[in-house]
């Protein structure tokens, strides 16, 4: 039996990121991987600016509270100002360059204007620098602004675009395949059959797939036969970076997935010691096209949680070394668990738990592997390591889905 850790290492050993690279519009670029580092094209802000609307003015004047002085120019955000003459001050409104010769603002809160906006009051004595947002405090020109293999989350996009970009070279996206193995299994819509159950795995893999800002294709249900199998393995490894499927993985006389991509490529069966979960399997197939390259293929638990569970633990690190991502990890947090757990499996367990109002976590009910709900319910696992229990109040690592879904 391999540990997760050791399961995963070993995946991650063997996938290497997509080569292809394209070059899209920023706007589009929302979920990609950034396939270059990009240095900023300009200082950020690219002046001197303030923060505050007020007036700028020259800090060594104003040593009293109650100075009076003449307000000899109006500078809004986007235009810029005349050097400040001695005795005078600027009208300035936030984001307007900072004029030659001042070096501080005063917030319009801190002054009374007198004498038909002439002659203003200022009812504060201003330290040197304040309200002002010194130009390249945020970038500086040239220096790196996004590293290759970073997310491109909305934040990403504005550091882009704040750094001068109208375009982004990001990686192309990683192609998935999917089928679902079951005579068991029929579509909702369609009335179930005698001894059937509707495939649930279809809807919750392709979303995390999706999620992840693959393109996923779905091959559907395929029958519990081999040469049915290896009939979708060979249509699905065309023009996809990866296989996945679920059920069939035991081995049974039903399952039918080991043989069938032992025929088409080649696979390990791993038992993981994890629950819920436990067998995995992973391998390659040949390109019908090209026979001298393969589409890797992972083969989940056919249980609805067990093959989520096992997506998200394995296959989403997986993905992200495909697409070139440099953070593969899974996030995680030390949280107060608010139940017992007393008699802990030999397995590492993966318990659906949510946060609750005071900051604890609580325990979904049933763990069944069956039990879709949990996951519903929950909003991230709780890792149990092999053998430990715990008591109501204890730190446990918490895992939240919300993490693993991007
Ligand atoms: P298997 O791994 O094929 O032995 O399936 C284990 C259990 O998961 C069985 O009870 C199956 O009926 C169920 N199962 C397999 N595939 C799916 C699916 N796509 N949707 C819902 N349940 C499934
Ligand atoms: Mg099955």
């Amino acid at each position: 039996m391999l540990s997760a850790v050791e399961a995963l290492a070993h995946l991650l050993k063997n996938a290497s990121p997509v080569n292809e690279e394209e070059t899209v519009p920023t706007q589009a670029a929302l979920g990609r991987v950034l396939a270059k580092d990009i240095a900023s094209q300009v200082d950020v802000p690219p002046l001197d600016n303030t923060s505050m609307d007020g007036y700028a003015v020259r800090s060594s004047e104003i040593t009293q509270v109650g100075t009076v002085l003449r307000m000899a120019q109006r500078i809004p955000a986007g235009s810029v100002g005349q050097s400040l003459e001695t005795g005078t001050i600027a009208r300035i409104f936030t984001g307007a360059p900072i004029p030659q010769g001042a070096d501080a603002v005063v917030m319009q809160e801190d002054c009374i204007v007198q004498d038909q906006n002439e002659l203003v009051q200022i009812n504060s004595v201003p330290n040197a620098g304040q309200w002002i947002r010194r130009r390249g405090e945020d970038l500086t020109a040239g220096k790196l602004a996004l590293t290759a293999g970073s997310l491109l989350r909305p934040q990403q996009l504005g550091v882009a675009a704040s750094a001068g970009y109208a375009q982004l070279p990001v990686k192309r996206k990683v192609r998935v395949a999917a089928f679902f193995t079951g005579d068991e299994l029929s579509l909702p819509g369609e009335p179930l059959k005698p001894g059937g159950i509707y495939n649930s795995n279809r809807d919750t893999l392709l979303g995390v797939i999706r999620s992840l800002g693959c393109e996923a294709t779905d091959y559907g249900i395929v029958p519990d036969r081999l040469e049915a199998t290896r009939a979708a393995l060979r249509t699905a490894s065309a023009n996809h970076d990866l296989i996945i499927t679920s059920g069939g993985v035991s081995v049974g006389e039903e399952d039918h997935i080991k043989p069938a991509v032992n025929a088409e490529g080649r696979l390990d069966l791993w038992q993981i010691g994890i629950k819920p979960g436990k067998p995995l399997a992973f391998g390659a197939v040949r390109k019908q096209q090209q026979s001298d390259q393969e589409t890797w293929f992972i083969g989940l638990p056919g249980n609805p949680v067990s093959s989520f569970v096992t997506f998200l633990l394995f296959v989403r690190p997986f993905i992200l070394k495909l697409q070139g991502r440099s953070d593969l990890s899974s996030p995680s947090y030390l949280m107060r668990a608010d139940f017992d757990w007393l008699k802990p499996d030999r397995r590492n367990e993966f318990l659906r738990v949510k946060i609750n109002a005071q900051g604890g976590l609580d325990l979904f009910p049933n763990q069944s592997s069956g039990v879709l709900t949990s996951a519903a319910w929950g909003d991230g696992l709780l890792d149990c390591p092999a053998g430990q229990g715990f008591k109501k109040g204890d730190m446990v690592r918490y895992i939240p889905f919300s993490g693993l879904l991007s």
